[in-house]
């Protein structure tokens, strides 16, 4: 899989990037995905480095001319800071208990809203486990202001379908569109705005376009993150699905006798993934198995090469 996650990169830098910031904002479908790269499902897992990708882009590039993606790679590493320096917003998240609806909930989930472009991303979320950046902050938008629903919910049924699900983006693009990452300012999908930047796939799109934003009372302080005790030296180590990059790691993997990979399941997740999302996960760990000798899966019942 890095193999492969490397030749998506190298079709995206060459292909791709040069017109990134011009066309990254339309969705032209599932079809048609070249001018975005499509390598999220890499980033949010660490197959693909944040850093490396971005020194290996500007080894060869100027900065004006990728500096758009650059700032986009940099709203995932300011979205995992920002959450890791305050925990309690995802227990809080993961915790509630809003009221909705069960009928218009279950109309969204299966794409039964009537409202046709919202209903195709359903679709496409399921089949593909992706949507565009744009897709999704419309998403989010209907979701909570025209369907009246949880914006928790949503940000639950996104990370069951993501390949790329990630506690920070997801979670706080959800408070952002909704307005309470940004206090006071709501992400309001437009008619005008799906119609162009669908390239006139969806017309005439009846939505609440005068919502308020949502309110929330609750303050979060900054946390001290806790350090690790660097001068203590342990046996093993453990690492879960999201941290599997190699690059300049291979010499620190091996001061230790064992590398433990965990993939939880679903019985012991607070947020169930589609089997699909599981599947995607295990191979990108098989692969790191591959690479690193000590590397192995932590199962029930004890250290396996699978899982
Ligand atoms: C409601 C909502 C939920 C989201 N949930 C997730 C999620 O669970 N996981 C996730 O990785 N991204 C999430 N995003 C951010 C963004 O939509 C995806 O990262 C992007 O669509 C992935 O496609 P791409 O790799 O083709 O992106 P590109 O446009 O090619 O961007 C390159 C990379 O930059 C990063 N990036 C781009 N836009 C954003 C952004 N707005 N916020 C954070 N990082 C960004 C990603 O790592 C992405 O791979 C969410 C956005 C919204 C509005």
């Amino acid at each position: 899989m890095y193999e492969v996650a490397e030749k998506e990169k190298l079709k995206f830098i060459q292909n791709g990037l040069k017109e990134y910031s011009s066309k990254r904002n339309y969705d032209f479908g599932p079809e048609s995905r070249e001018n975005v790269s499509n390598l999220s499902k890499y980033i949010s897992h660490r197959f693909i480095n944040e850093y490396q990708l971005i020194r290996e882009i500007l080894s060869e590039n100027k900065l004006q001319k990728v500096e758009k993606f650059i700032q986009e790679v940099f709203w995932r590493v300011y979205w995992k800071g920002w959450l890791e320096h305050r925990p309690q917003v995802w227990n809080d998240f993961i915790d509630a208990d809003p009221d909705f609806i069960e009928d218009d909930y279950n109309r969204a989930i299966n794409g039964n809203t009537g409202i046709v472009c919202f209903d195709d991303w359903v679709k496409e979320l399921k089949n593909e486990n992706y949507l565009h950046n744009h897709t999704r902050m419309w998403f989010a938008s209907i979701w909570i202001f025209t369907l009246n629903l949880p914006w928790q919910l949503g940000a639950k049924f996104f990370m069951k379908y993501l390949l790329d699900g990630d506690a920070a983006s997801n979670t706080l693009s959800w408070r952002w569109v909704a307005g309470i990452q940004t206090q006071g300012k709501n992400y309001i999908a437009r008619e005008s705005n799906i119609r162009k930047f669908t390239n006139q796939r969806y017309m005439n799109t009846s939505l609440k376009e005068n919502a308020l934003p949502l309110n929330e009372e609750k303050f979060y302080p900054l946390c001290d993150i806790r350090q690790l005790h660097t001068d203590q030296k342990n046996k093993n180590i453990v690492l879960f699905e999201s941290d599997l990059h190699i690059d300049n790691r291979i010499s620190f993997f091996e001061e230790y006798e064992n590398v433990y990979l965990l993939l939880l399941d679903n019985k012991n997740r607070v947020v169930e993934l589609d089997e699909k999302v599981l599947f995607f996960k295990k191979k990108l760990q098989e692969s790191f198995i591959q690479k690193i000798p000590n590397a192995q899966f932590l199962n029930d019942d004890g250290p396996s090469k699978t899982q």
